[in-house]
């Protein structure tokens, strides 16, 4: 009546370590933004490099960007958006829309209470 699986334990384990990779990618990305924020000021083709790289990432682990995330960039051109710089933010309503000054598109994203992120 003392069955163990092993078997079941040591896949468990192996999806443990795809999991840390996720964990390390969604860190990195992290700060990533963080740089382009930091570095914004002084370079801001450095902060587009970042949002890339970032993307890069999220791509390649098919990692999602939080709402927070995805309000750094812009969705057309892909730049670092820094509002009251290079980006105006207006919100309406329900939602938030940020006009890129660098291609002169708009993004909307629309803010909801969320239990999570
Ligand atoms: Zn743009």
């Amino acid at each position: 009546m003392t069955g163990k699986r092993i078997n079941k334990k040591t896949k468990a384990r192996h999806q443990k370590k795809k999991e840390d990779v996720k964990r390390i990618s969604k860190d990195r990305i992290k700060t990533l933004f963080k740089q382009a924020v930091d570095t914004f000021k002084e370079n801001s083709k450095l902060s587009d490099r970042y949002v890339t790289l970032a993307r890069k990432i999220a791509m390649k682990y098919k990692i999602k960007f939080t709402s927070t995330q995805k309000r750094k960039f812009c969705k057309h051109c892909y730049c670092f958006l820094m509002p009251g710089k290079n980006c105006t933010v207006r919100t309406t309503g329900k939602t938030i829309t940020y006009s890129c000054k660098n291609c002169k598109k708009f993004t909307r994203i629309s803010y909801k209470k969320k239990s999570s992120e």
